[in-house]
């Protein structure tokens, strides 16, 4: 392949024009510049959102060194461009770059794009149009790159089938580097069978779904009758892929440092993957399972090493449920002691309710510092709660808050979820008298009247791999009406209502998402419509417009003998072929059905960490089995730290983000 250029010349001159133009010039700490080259294959990621969203984002980081410590290959990133610079790039014929070299994605051998929501797609199609790619992947031939996509969205690709070259289901460290292998045999062969071929060799992996290799049949009445390959040695079903031993991987180690600001700025760490609580709503506890921690030592190295090289002054302790690692009590104390007398904060971004403690309030708070603390107890009545499976009581609930504001924290979050299965107007109230208790029991546990809390609410989408698949949603206004409510019965009692804050959005956004999360590739004909007509960024509440989806719903699906409703307050049957069926999460789809009827009993399921295993299937498709410990290990010894010294902090533009 011919040398390709920096397009940065051209970029540099639409810069003044446009607002915050930091974001688009790359040279972060963190960032790899490659000699084009020298490199056999080369990768373009993507977190198909801004910048100051993107960049953060843990799934990206990690590909991107992985891939870069491997000589002959070479990752560069490319985000979503707003839309200003949008509609110059478009004037002055500047493609899509990557902000490492400024070289243009349609140079790329690969490019990947990590979803982690839905709402991405439309700025997929941005990338792609202003890349040069076709849209339509069949119009794709040996000059475009292989478009691949991957996060938790990847596992219902079919709405943007039309759109990709292929997904890959699951954790991405080893599955780039197979798919790296894989292009680079087939390049050393001089590119025997074109791009055909090149999908064919990642296909029979089976673990890369190809769209165009599968056919979809529909029934009259516009149900999918069957998904059947249409190529010899394609595999019926397509598998996830799963890291067993994180310590192995012990990614980010040279983490990215933001020049623009961005929403999360700190040293961020998985401390384990996957999650076996069984909460029925949640597709990302379902499809990252079996739970692997990862071990205490690897994750005080990891935090040594990650925050010298960075300078970040937050490291935060990830997982689906960060309490619940078997040693975290261990490891915040250990790294509280580590960091003592420094500027380091420790938070954990998800808490369970009932795994806070006061032991972890204080090592959480030890350096004087405290970060924000999230619950999530779900749903506002005990009945609701057992229906999704989130085992959480009042008392337990009251207890933990009282624990936070004891411990000095003046606010906390409770986030809850509207329009759950079952749900009625009288569940949803519930969550303003759970918020009156809370700031009752925190004022006469504190004595102060200085506390608040925030109700914070989603809405409910039903997602695939998961219980809840086969839920018909609620209708927006149902939504609308339960949340106007709530508000009214929060500020019912001013003496309490007052400290309390609510934030909500209301119940249309969740409609797209969850058209977008169900559907098949007949939803590939409604985003492009939403696009042409000029849908960007449609996780962001500014860009986002209602009208325009349902619009482009009932100009495209009738057509196909669906609408809108179809797709999302329609109840699945058992017997109902899912468009998701032929890629396999590991979960037992008749196990994901009798979840699903015990949550209309209210059946509570336990933890396989701490009861026997209740057979959801994912181990024994991996061939493993969950990995928890303790192991007995201990975070230190590590060398001590009096004052945390980071090379380059200060003109990287490491800041401070509480
Ligand atoms: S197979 Fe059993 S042990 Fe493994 S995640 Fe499922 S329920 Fe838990």
């Amino acid at each position: 392949m011919a040398s390709v250029t920096s397009v940065f010349p051209q970029l540099e001159r639409l810069l003044p024009r446009i607002s915050k133009p930091i974001q688009y010039v790359g040279g972060e700490l963190g960032a790899v510049v490659k000699d084009w080259d020298a490199v056999t294959v080369r990768w373009a990621l993507s977190y198909p959102d801004a910048y100051e969203v993107g960049l953060p984002n843990q799934g990206v980081q990690i590909l991107y060194e992985v891939l870069n410590e491997q000589p002959d290959v070479l990752a560069e990133r490319t985000y979503a461009v707003w839309p200003d610079l949008e509609k110059l790039m478009r004037e002055e014929g500047v493609p899509q770059f990557t902000v490492d070299a400024h070289r243009p994605v349609t140079a790329f051998d690969l490019f990947g794009v990590s979803f982690s929501t839905e709402l991405g797609y439309t700025n997929l199609l941005t990338m792609l149009d202003l890349a040069g790619i076709p849209l339509d992947a069949s119009a794709r031939d040996d000059r475009h790159p292989i478009v691949i996509a991957g996060g938790h969205a990847a596992f219902n690709p079919e709405p943007i089938a039309d759109f990709i070259d292929a997904a890959v289901l699951g954790d991405g460290e080893e599955a780039v580097l197979e798919i790296t292998a894989i292009v680079r045999a087939w390049k050393a062969e001089g590119e025997p069978g074109g791009r055909d071929e090149l999908l064919l060799r990642l296909a029979r992996t089976e673990s890369v779904y190809v769209p165009r290799f599968y056919d979809v049949d529909y029934l009259p009445d516009g149900r999918i009758q069957r998904i059947v390959p249409n190529r010899a040695d394609v595999p019926f079903r397509v598998h996830k892929r799963t890291t067993m031993d994180l310590d192995a991987w012990p990614y980010p180690k040279r983490p990215l440092v933001p020049l623009a600001e961005t929403v999360h700025e700190r040293y961020a760490v998985e401390i384990f993957r996957g999650c076996t609580r069984g909460c029925r709503f949640c597709q990302a506890g379902m499809i990252t399972r079996p739970v692997r921690e990862r071990s205490i030592t690897t994750v005080g190295q990891m935090v040594k090493e990650g925050l010298e090289y960075s300078g970040f002054h937050e490291v935060g302790l990830l997982s689906l449920s960060s309490a619940d690692h078997s040693e975290i009590g261990d490891m915040c104390s250990g790294l509280a002691q580590q960091y003592e007398g420094t500027n380091v904060s420790l938070s954990l971004p998800s808490t369970r309710v009932d795994a806070f403690n006061v032991t972890l309030a204080q090592e959480l708070s030890r350096n004087g510092r405290r970060t924000g603390l999230t619950f999530a107890p779900e749903g506002g009545s005990e009945r609701i709660r057992q229906v999704i499976n989130k085992m959480v009581t009042e008392e337990d609930l009251i207890r933990t808050v009282v624990t936070a504001y004891s411990n000095g924290w003046r606010q906390v979050k409770l986030y809850f979820m509207c329009g759950l299965p079952t749900e009625t107007d009288d569940d949803v109230l519930q969550i303003a008298k759970l918020a009156h208790e809370v700031i009752k029991a925190g004022r006469a546990a504190t004595g102060s009247r200085d506390i608040r809390c925030t109700v914070s609410i989603g809405g409910f989408v039903p997602k695939p791999h998961t219980p809840f698949q086969w839920a018909s949603m609620e209708e927006p206004e149902v939504i609308d009406r339960r949340l106007k409510a709530l508000k009214e019965a929060i500020n019912s009692d001013r003496s309490v209502g007052k400290a309390i804050g609510y934030r909500y959005h209301d119940g249309e956004p969740s409609q797209v998402e969850g058209l977008l999360s169900r559907g098949d590739r007949r939803v590939g004909a409604v985003i492009r419509r939403v696009w042409e007509d000029g849908g960007r960024f449609d996780g962001w509440s500014e860009h986002f417009s209602y009208r325009r989806w349902v619009e482009a719903a009932a100009a495209v699906l009738p057509a196909y003998g669906v609408d809108l409703a179809w797709y999302t307050t329609r109840e699945r049957e058992q017997v109902e072929v899912l468009p998701w069926d032929h890629l396999d999460s590991g979960l037992d789809k008749d196990w994901l059905w009798q979840d699903w009827q015990d949550a209309m009993t209210g059946y509570e399921q336990d933890d396989c960490r701490w009861t026997p295993c209740f057979d959801c299937g994912v181990c024994p498709s991996q061939d493993t089995e969950i990995q928890i410990g303790p192991t007995g290990r201990k975070l230190l010894p590590l060398t001590p730290v009096g004052g945390l010294r980071v090379p380059g902090a200060a003109s990287a533009g490491a800041h401070q983000h509480g």
